[in-house]
């Protein structure tokens, strides 16, 4: 068994920095971006750009994210989330950062998460910076596009979804109640930075962990990849628990390929 090994890893390192990616809530049923090679399984995600600069890409995004959000809206925390909130209140994590978007760390119980990625769940207004809960532009895009709604498609990790074959020219897309600005989900998305204010709290508290552990995450973007580079460059120990390939496995100092929920549940 490769329970003990990772057991030893984190007893070994009372305070970890934990990143966690998108194999940590595929139990929850919001599946993974990637294949068995890191590459893309569906069609690329919207690019920040064409969001801005298109009409018919912004309708196109939130069309497809009105039926994804239904499905990251019912989704429920694993024993991947459970066993990491464990260790917090262990006093075992300095600091836990997700890439996910999802928000099921929280809802687990962990209270002190960095959203490297942002929240699913919250809506931002580009023209006066207001923030909004997505559930209430979720009833106004509902509202506005029942049709739509009722759509059944896959669903993707950032709650988006894939339709095709379907007339996106005549969905009808909300603006800012306050200024009539443009609306983006408060998620940084490909093309995007992460906020560097966000990375610098990630990064100061990667130099005060002893080790990193890293949860489903294939390490493949730079965002996750550069806090395996640091703690690499820091002399600081690397364990992952991913099923597949990361970008990271020569940085390893051990690699765990189970499920997440498999390979932590003994935290439980
Ligand atoms: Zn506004």
């Amino acid at each position: 068994m490769t329970r003990a090994p990772l057991r030893e890893f984190i007893d070994r390192h009372p305070r970890l920095f934990v990143l966690t990616g998108a194999g940590c809530s595929t139990a929850s049923g919001i599946p993974d971006y990637r294949d068995d090679n890191g590459d893309w399984k569906r069609a690329r995600p919207v690019m920040l750009q064409p969001f801005l600069a298109d009409e018919s890409t912004r309708q196109r995004y939130w069309a497809r994210s009105v039926v994804g959000w239904q499905r990251m809206r019912a989704a429920r925390p694993n024993d991947a989330h459970r066993a990491l909130a464990v260790l917090e209140r262990d006093g075992r994590i300095e600091q836990l950062v997700t890439q996910n978007v999802d928000g099921l760390h929280q809802a687990a119980g962990s209270r002190d998460v960095i959203d490297l990625h942002g929240r699913v769940d919250v809506v931002v207004c580009l023209g006066c910076g207001a923030r909004v809960p997505r559930a209430r532009v979720q009833a106004e895009l509902v509202r506005r596009n029942p049709g739509f709604a009722a759509l059944e498609a896959l669903a993707a990790p950032d709650g988006d979804a894939d339709l095709e074959q379907v007339d996106f020219a005549a969905f009808d897309v909300p603006a800012c109640e306050r200024c009539g600005g443009l609306l983006k989900p408060d998620v940084v998305f490909f093309g995007e930075n992460v906020p560097k204010e966000r990375v610098g709290r990630a990064m100061a508290a990667l130099q005060r962990s002893d080790a990193v552990l890293v949860v489903g995450s294939s390490l493949m973007v730079l965002s996750g990849y550069r806090f395996a580079q640091a703690a690499a460059a820091a002399g600081k120990p690397i364990a992952a628990v991913n099923l597949r390939l990361t970008r990271a496995d020569d940085l390893l100092a051990l690699k765990i390929a189970e499920r997440c929920t498999d390979a932590l549940s003994f935290l439980i």
